[in-house]
């Protein structure tokens, strides 16, 4: 006959046993708690799937497929002892001394970790400041030959953003086995990424090709091909602000420079702003995450580093280049205005396509148009 223990002991919950064991510092993720390994300490490696109760470490090689399992794997001891332990009259607790310790060298290593981060962000940021301002200013020269290039002509677009500057001769910078190496240098154009208190946090530099007819530089190293635009500096919550008329009410926003500035040569949306995202994720923030949710298009309104729209904002445009997987890109998309929706109260969000041969004019007059939140999502 089985032991009626073993139901019981399968049926505690993942993060009850974990904490009675005393592993701390895990976080929720993708339906599971990751961390710092209770027997190797290797940060991040240790993961636990709180429906099935699967575990790994990925160093040191514990594994197992329910709660008694990763007790005899944490606490060393054998089937039975471990059953005992989980669901005995008097449910064992570890030692609290050292649970104690366990979440001090927790709460230290946090510490570490953050302020190391802050330390890489300051110097990023500070980067990004000393590129913007040897940057130069100019509605000729590289900025307007690459432009031209990309299909957008001087006829339809006069004058170009002050958010739009360029180099001459810029170094192409990129930590390869540990050292830095400038596999290219040329001229570039560079924007100001500006966050929600207007200050430069980070700067978009594209390579453009010295060679007529202007377009993205080819940069490879060692014969692969790298890409031809870098951010550098921190840009979460930030945006390009290619153009932001005095009363506008309409932000216009695509992923990149050329996107929207096409919509913008288009004159789209009269008396809109301009601004481009810089990237998907940014424009998106984080979704909510977890079975069936993966293009469900929900914002997990914990992020407080997304992007999100000031508050003159009443309708919100986000243009959907065509990539090579739709679904993902409207997912994230519809992430961002749902979340702008909820921050805004009154704002409307809207998503159209860039497509070939699709007039924006046309879509934002209705044909091909989209609007997500007709179940109400956003309309709160
Ligand atoms: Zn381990």
């Amino acid at each position: 006959m089985t032991d009626p223990r073993l139901d019981e002991a399968k049926a505690i919950s993942a993060r009850e046993t974990v904490d009675r064991l005393g592993i701390v510092g895990l976080k929720a993720g993708g339906g599971e708690l990751i961390g710092p390994c209770p027997l190797c300490g290797g940060r991040d490696r240790f993961a636990i799937n709180l429906r099935s109760h699967a575990f790994l470490c990925r160093r040191c090689d514990i594994r197992g497929g329910d709660n008694i399992a990763l007790v005899m794997a944490v606490l060393g001891c054998d089937f039975r002892a471990a059953l005992t332990w989980l669901c005995g009259d008097a449910p064992a607790q570890i030692d609290p001394g050292e649970l104690a310790r366990r979440r001090q060298r927790a709460e230290e290593r946090a510490r570490r970790d953050r302020a190391a981060q802050d330390r890489y962000r300051e110097r990023a940021i500070a980067d990004a400041r000393a590129i913007w301002a040897r940057s130069r200013p100019g509605a000729q020269g590289v900025v307007r030959a690459y432009l031209t290039a990309r299909g957008i002509a001087p006829g339809a677009l006069p004058s170009i953003p002050p958010a739009l500057r360029f180099l001459t001769d810029h170094p192409y910078v990129k930590k390869i086995g540990g050292a830095l190496v400038t596999v290219h240098r040329g001229p570039c154009m560079t924007a100001g990424v500006l966050n929600p208190a207007g200050e430069i946090t980070a700067v978009h530099q594209t390579w453009v090709d010295p060679e007529p007819p202007h377009g993205k530089a080819r940069i490879a190293w060692q014969g692969e091909a790298l890409p031809a635009k870098l951010v550098r500096g921190s840009k979460k919550g930030g945006a390009i602000r290619l153009v932001t008329p005095d009363d506008a009410e309409v932000l216009v926003m695509g992923e990149g420079i050329e996107t929207t500035l096409s919509a913008l040569a288009a004159d789209a949306v009269p008396g809109a702003a301009y601004w481009a995202g810089v990237d998907l994720g940014n424009m998106a923030g984080r979704a909510q995450r977890g079975p069936g949710l993966r293009y469900a298009g929900l914002p997990d309104m914990s992020d407080a580093e997304a992007f999100v729209p000031p508050p003159w904002v009443r309708r919100l445009i986000f243009i959907q280049d065509g990539d090579s997987d739709p679904r993902a890109t409207r997912h994230k998309l519809e992430c961002g205005l749902r979340r702008a929706m909820a921050l805004r109260p009154g704002l409307r969000g809207q998503i159209v396509q860039a497509g070939q041969g699709v007039d924006l004019n046309d879509v934002l007059a209705g044909r091909g148009a989209d609007e997500p939140g007709q179940d109400g999502a956003g309309d709160r």
